[in-house]
């Protein structure tokens, strides 16, 4: 499967790093949509939220443990956490990552 995100995790497709150890990697979105806007994805191909299972729910942990680290590394005080799951919901790329996006007054709810 050829999968834009896997490409990313792999260093296949180069991105700008954030962080990056065996399960996960941090990379900044490529149009950014806060003044800090990056994405955390695991390593391992995962679609979306929806497929979230018990086999696979350790590495979500580690990935928000992660994220709770980068904005305290990053000085984020304020932050807005996101995944859009499905096409309706704004999902462009079937592999899962969390949107951490910050720097900017956020409304509510989102658009
Ligand atoms: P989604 O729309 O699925 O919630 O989020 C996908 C995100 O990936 C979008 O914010 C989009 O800007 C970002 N994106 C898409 N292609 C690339 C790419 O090649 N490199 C980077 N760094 N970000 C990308
Ligand atoms: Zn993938």
């Amino acid at each position: 499967m050829d999968c834009l995100f896997c490409n990313i995790a792999s260093g296949k497709i180069p991105s700008k790093k954030v962080y990056e150890d065996d399960l996960c990697y941090a990379f900044y979105d490529i149009d950014p949509q806060a003044p800090t806007h990056f994405l955390v994805i695991p390593k391992a191909h995962i679609a979306s939220v929806s497929a979230v299972t018990p086999e696979n729910e350790a590495v979500v942990g580690h990935m928000f443990s992660v994220i709770a680290k980068l904005a305290q590394e990053l000085g984020l005080d304020s932050y807005r956490v996101v995944s859009n799951i499905g096409e309706q919901a704004g999902q462009s790329v079937f592999h899962l990552h969390f949107h951490v996006l910050s720097g900017r007054d956020m409304t509510w709810p989102p658009g």
